[in-house]
């Protein structure tokens, strides 16, 4: 069984040192990697780097930085290619990002099968490279077709595997799954697993990237809204089911999106191993 766990690069010392010790105690399991998101338009990208070099130099971890293209030039791509390259990092996610509210120019990429081109014309094998997926759609697509013949655009670009939006659906990634192979697609399709500690954020989040969150869900985040701890143990028991069914259907690798904390995922990921 392969884990893989997500963080979001820290902006102060003390979410750097949280941060830390939660890679320590998510290193226990042996992760294939862990990767560190990447703000599209500049806000977060220095310390996208700086965590991905302290992950690659002291975790024994390989790292994987999310790398978005919307609103950049190919130089800066390159400059920064450059230097995961120089320090062994050899697998990136790549991603088209959202463009910030605010930026006109979108730069020398609109979609992400045209980054994921130009990382293998430049950098032939060097990166493998992960890419997203959306078994319940992304927000701006045009139909639920159109996404996933996108979806294989990026394949066809030369992305090695994907990773999946989180979803609590599982008949919606056994979908995606079955009608990518009949598109020929026959790369890993990681499931993304978002974990469950939050009532608000995770509607505002579920919002935003067009996730579902279930009625039967929903109604009991409500109902603990303001009891962490059954919330908790609720979520942690439906994820855990959720990662158990995907795990009877012979999916054998998966994507924590851990924000930045060992638990829940630490304990959902061991149940899987
Ligand atoms: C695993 C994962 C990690 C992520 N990490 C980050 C991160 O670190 N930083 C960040 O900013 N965001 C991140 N995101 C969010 C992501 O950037 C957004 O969902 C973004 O809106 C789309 O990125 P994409 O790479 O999927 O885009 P694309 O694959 O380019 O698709 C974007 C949209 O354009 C459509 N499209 C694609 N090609 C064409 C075409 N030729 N003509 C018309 N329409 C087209 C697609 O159907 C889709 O609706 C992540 C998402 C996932 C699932």
């Amino acid at each position: 069984m392969k884990t893989s766990f997500e963080f979001f690069p820290p902006r102060t010392d003390k979410g750097k040192q949280t941060l830390a010790q939660v890679r320590q105690e998510l290193s226990a399991i042996n992760p294939e990697y862990f990767s560190v998101t990447f703000g599209a338009g500049g806000s977060t990208q220095d310390a996208t780097l700086e965590t991905v070099l302290d992950i690659q130099a002291n975790d024994g971890v390989s790292a994987a930085p999310h790398l978005s293209c919307i609103g950049s030039e190919k130089a800066k791509i390159i400059e920064l290619l450059d230097q995961y390259k120089a320090a062994d990092i050899n697998r990136l996610v790549t991603l088209r990002g959202d463009i910030p509210s605010g930026v006109r120019d979108i730069g020398d990429f609109r979609y992400a099968n045209e980054l994921v081109e130009f990382i293998k014309s430049e950098y032939n094998n060097h990166f493998h490279i992960e890419v997203a997926a959306y078994p319940e759609m992304h927000p701006q697509a045009k139909n639920i077709q159109t996404d996933l013949e996108h979806f294989a655009n990026k394949i066809k670009a030369g992305a090695d595997a994907a990773i999946t939006q989180y979803f609590y659906n599982a008949d919606a990634y056994f979908r995606f799954r079955d009608d990518a192979q009949k598109l020929g697609i026959d790369v890993p399709i990681t499931p993304g697993i978002m974990p469950i500690t939050n009532h608000t954020q995770l509607v505002r989040f579920s919002n935003m990237c067009g996730a579902e969150i279930p009625k039967w869900i929903l109604e009991r985040l409500k109902l603990y809204e303001n009891d962490l701890d059954s919330l908790t143990a609720f979520g942690t028991e439906v994820v855990s089911n959720l990662c158990q069914t995907l795990k009877d259907q012979g999916v054998d690798s998966f994507h924590f999106y851990s924000m930045n904390r060992t638990e829940p995922s630490l304990s959902i990921a061991k149940n899987l191993l």
